[in-house]
Parts: C-alpha cells; sequence; structure tokens
C-alpha cells in the first residue's frame, strides 16, 4: 500500500477514536435566562442503557434501590473514591465506581481488612454508573448499586500509575487445563474473599468453581459458615463479584433467594467439575441481544433519570 494512502487510513482512524471518546454533544440549546440543570428529556421507548450512561452524576435525595439487580435502579448513590488508602478504582473513565452507600462501606472494609492482614491494596472494578441501569456494555447486572466486581490480583507495592489504571486489565488465576487456580492465587486472595464472604449485608460472591474448590481445600479449621456466600460461577477467574442482598431502606428492591444452606464444598462443588459446560462461553464483553427501554424498568426509574442530581 502506498505509503500516503497508508497515512490517510490511520489518520481515519485516529480521527474516529477521538470522535467516540468526546463527551455526547447535547442537542438542547440553551436559551439565556433558562436553568441550565434542567431535567434531561427521556425517552420510555429507547434503550435505557445510553440514556443511564449519559448520566454523570448521582440523583439526589436518599439512597434507595428499585427493581432487580438485572432490571433496576438506584436514587442518592455516592462514589467510591478511585484513589483510596487501601485501594485504587481501576478503569476510571467508565465512571461506575458508584452505589448504594452499603456497598461503598462493604468495598472500603474488605480493602482496609486485606491492608491490615500484611497485603498491598485492592483494584476495585466496576460498581454501577451514577444512577444505576443497565449499561451499554459489559454486565447484565450491576444496575441498582449492590454489585461490585474487585480483581483478585492486588495492587503492586506502591500504586499503579494512572496510565496503568486507564488500561487496566488483569490475567485469570485459574489454569483450565488442570481446573485449579494458578501460583498467583496465594494469602492475599484467600483474604480478600474471605473478608468480602464475611461483611455484613454481602449474601452471595461469585467465583470462578476452581476459586471455590481452593478457598475450600484452604480453610482447614474454624468456622466455614462464611463459605456459603461464595458461589462457583462462569467467568470470573480474574476477579470476584460481591453482591449485597437488598437493604432494609429499600421496600422496592426485587430480592433474590439465599444460597443454599452448608459451605457447599461438597456435592454441589463437584457438580461443576463433573458438567463442565460453563468453560464453553468465552469471557468477553457483555452486549444485550435486545436492548431493555426506559419502561421495562421500574417506574420509579424514570424520576432516578429525571432527577437533576
Ligand atoms: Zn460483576
Amino acid at each position: 500500500m502506498p505509503l500516503v494512502v497508508r497515512l490517510l487510513l490511520v489518520s481515519l482512524v485516529i480521527a474516529a477514536a477521538a470522535c467516540e471518546s468526546k463527551p455526547p454533544q447535547t442537542a438542547t440549546a440553551v436559551t439565556p435566562g433558562t436553568p441550565t440543570s434542567s431535567p434531561p428529556s427521556v425517552s420510555p421507548d429507547a434503550p435505557a442503557a445510553k440514556q443511564f450512561a449519559a448520566a454523570s452524576s448521582a440523583s439526589i435525595g436518599t439512597p434507595k434501590v428499585f427493581g432487580s439487580y438485572t432490571r433496576g435502579c438506584v436514587a442518592g448513590a455516592i462514589q467510591l473514591p478511585l484513589d483510596g488508602a487501601h485501594w485504587q478504582v481501576a478503569n476510571p473513565a467508565r465512571n461506575r465506581a458508584w452505589g448504594h452507600p452499603g456497598l461503598i462501606a462493604v468495598v472500603q472494609s474488605i480493602a482496609t481488612k486485606v491492608a491490615q492482614d500484611g497485603h498491598n491494596g485492592i483494584i476495585i472494578g466496576d460498581l454501577a454508573q451514577p444512577r444505576g441501569g443497565p449499561m451499554p456494555t459489559g454486565h447484565a447486572s450491576h444496575q441498582v448499586g449492590l454489585d461490585a466486581d474487585i480483581w483478585l490480583h492486588t495492587m503492586p507495592a506502591g500504586k499503579h500509575t494512572t496510565r496503568e489504571l486507564d488500561a487496566y486489565n488483569a490475567p485469570p488465576l485459574v489454569d483450565f487445563a488442570t481446573l485449579r487456580v494458578t501460583s498467583g492465587f496465594g494469602d492475599a486472595q484467600y483474604s480478600m474473599l474471605k473478608h468480602a464472604a464475611q461483611s455484613p449485608g454481602v449474601e452471595r460472591i461469585f467465583i470462578s468453581p476452581p476459586i471455590k474448590r481452593a478457598m475450600c481445600e484452604r480453610t482447614t479449621s474454624g468456622d466455614r459458615s462464611w463459605l456459603r456466600k461464595i458461589r462457583p460461577w462462569t467467568g470470573h477467574a480474574a476477579h470476584m463479584h460481591v453482591r449485597l442482598a437488598c437493604p432494609a431502606d429499600s421496600e422496592d428492591c426485587k430480592a433474590q433467594d439465599e444460597p443454599p444452606e452448608g459451605d457447599g464444598c461438597g456435592a454441589e462443588l463437584q457438580s461443576w467439575f463433573d458438567d463442565r459446560s460453563w468453560m464453553k462461553p468465552k469471557p468477553g464483553t457483555y452486549v444485550p441481544s435486545v436492548p431493555m427501554t426506559l419502561r421495562a424498568l421500574p417506574a420509579a426509574c424514570m424520576s432516578v433519570l429525571t432527577d437533576r442530581g
């Protein structure tokens, strides 16, 4: 290919990328004298994900969850500080470090306890968008501010640079040939999973089956009741997904069943190794096949979205 054509193609690609990274242009002209903070207009029959992704701050008012983990929203969310004493937020430009105050408190407490155990700090992935709701990419859940992804790799001895955090990704800690954890799984990972499972309000933690097995095998004495909350699931080999139960302040939060009784280390865990169909889906970016409209969410989510914030 002639050099000039190649250069033109390269500049076109860069231009396209630059356009995508620009903040969305507002279509509404602001007339002098009108309040600039007027509620955003919403389209009930348009996909909800884009509309929730466009809200850059939380709604005001008392924290409240509406709907289910996969179809809902959150009012009065707060943002996890991006750079804490014992944690850092990965991919901060996604603006998904928001949640119900109970979730933010749990994440901070896990980070503190892991540090108290003598480990480096933790790296936080997606929580929720400022007002929750479906996301254009990445998750089916995480809609009500009660879900948090926490990477299993800890921070380096110092901190990650901004550039490292902006492009953060980490390899799985599962060897899928042997279905065992890799040598990267050690005391720090045990500490963060155990403290997460013991945190008040946490109902379940999704993790790859070999990691659940490692947690069962490493817990040789003492209380095992917290292992019940660590639930084998597909994916989740490089991060854990912490989910809180519906908080007491949110009567319109749709609860899930509690995990089955027992530590889950026996027949139930074994069933994941007997039937390995969970290994087939390729980990990747979740994109809903049929976009959820705003109208498909609980009616209260319309007010959450139009709140001035
Ligand atoms: Zn998750």
